[in-house]
């Protein structure tokens, strides 16, 4: 390092002011307005932590979308009304909840309902605070036993949740947050997600005094990691949450969408899924010591422009198949056993200074790309 140039310190956060504004200036508005219905309905069972099976119906509301939508990965801003967002809209969200849970003729019985709304549920620019509280009124007298809602740490405060809490008269919370990573460099930074760790652990604590559930989501294989360097990710996170007394968890392999970074490096030959074998390895190294399940929803879209994460024609469909086996029974006999594709994999620790130093590499061919 030569006298005048940046340490360290300054060199990440150069890099993270950069791959934010590439992340924000790839997304687009769509032309047109898309109606305010929900964007997904979908009708599941799932198992609670008691063990019990239980109808869930889940629901993701068009919105204007996520208010901090800087993670390189991300792809929600493609599905709703992102860069449309005006009062109208917001408002609209109400309406939506109230048609989801009137109850109609032939609809499959459930009582969980997992309600998304492609962002942070608690972030008042993305449903102001009386419009929350008054969702939490209309799901306790809807019957509902469960809601689950996702949101940035940052936005559960004891302010927030309180009300919120009391206005639910009894039904279980959940809430979802996409921690991703436990690595500052690898959240803050290549995720480019808005959480640090503080708020983070402060949600938690709030939440554990409400007697809120956290659901929390962890990537795998980040866009500029490696194979081998997103599984020391997946271990190095696990070891950070069961330290801090949390009992399961979610992986999400990364899918690669438009609009976002992580398409680009694919584009430019940079970068690609996790292979699904490497999904199994991160399982298989970290099930014991906490609950495990893999986001189907990232192994098997409907949405075609994606590129999954995958292995080959003989085996990928069975892995998968496994992986959410697997999720349903937590039992290791459960996990796919070999397929003569899967590719050597070198478990590598996370080198801040070489992925620092890789990431600028890259981000300067995409800014150069004209991204
Ligand atoms: S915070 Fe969530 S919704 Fe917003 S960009 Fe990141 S992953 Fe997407
Ligand atoms: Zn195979």
């Amino acid at each position: 390092m030569t006298e005048h140039s940046p340490g360290p310190v300054a060199q990440v956060s150069d890099l993270r002011r950069r791959i934010g504004g590439l992340s924000l200036r790839l997304r687009t508005a769509g032309t047109q307005i898309k109606p305010a219905e929900p964007r997904f309905i979908d009708y599941d069972k799932i198992r609670l932590p008691s063990g019990e099976l239980v109808g869930r119906k889940k629901v993701i509301v068009m919105s204007g979308g996520c208010s901090v939508p800087t993670c390189t990965m991300c792809p929600f801003t493609n599905f709703n009304n992102y860069g449309h967002d005006d009062e109208t809209s917001r408002e609209s969200l109400l309406d939506q909840v109230s048609r989801t849970l009137t109850r109609s003729e032939g609809e499959p019985a459930y009582e969980v309902l997992s309600l998304y709304n492609d962002g942070s549920f608690f972030a008042p620019r993305e449903i102001p605070r009386n419009v929350q509280v008054e969702i939490a009124r209309l799901v306790a007298a809807a019957g509902v036993k469960r809601l689950v809602v996702e949101s940035l740490p940052q936005f559960v405060t004891e302010q927030v949740l309180g009300p919120f809490v009391e206005a639910l008269e009894g039904v279980r919370l959940e809430i979802g947050i996409g921690l991703q990573s436990a690595d500052e460099l690898v959240r803050e930074t290549l995720v480019n997600t808005r959480i640090s760790q503080k708020s983070f652990e402060r949600a938690l604590s709030v939440m554990a005094g409400h007697g809120v559930d956290p659901k929390i989501y962890l990537m795998v294989k980040p866009p500029f990691l490696s194979e081998g360097e997103a599984v020391s990710d997946v271990v190095a996170s696990v070891d950070y949450l069961t330290g801090l007394g949390v009992r399961g968890m979610t992986l999400c392999p990364t899918r690669v969408s438009p609009h976002t970074v992580a398409w680009e490096l694919w584009q430019a030959g940079q970068y690609t899924p996790p292979n699904l074998w490497t999904v199994v390895e991160a399982v298989r190294l970290v099930h014991e010591r906490l609950a495990v399940r893999v986001a189907c929803v990232n192994l098997r879209g409907s949405d075609f422009e994606s590129v999954f994460p995958d292995a080959c024609p003989v085996c990928a469909d069975d892995v998968v198949d496994a992986l959410m086996r697997f999720g349903e029974s937590g039992d290791a006999a459960d996990l796919p056993a070999d397929c003569s594709c899967r590719p050597p994999l070198e478990v590598t620790p996370l080198d801040h200074k070489v992925i620092t130093a890789r990431a600028a590499l890259l981000l300067n061919v995409l800014e150069r790309a004209g991204g």
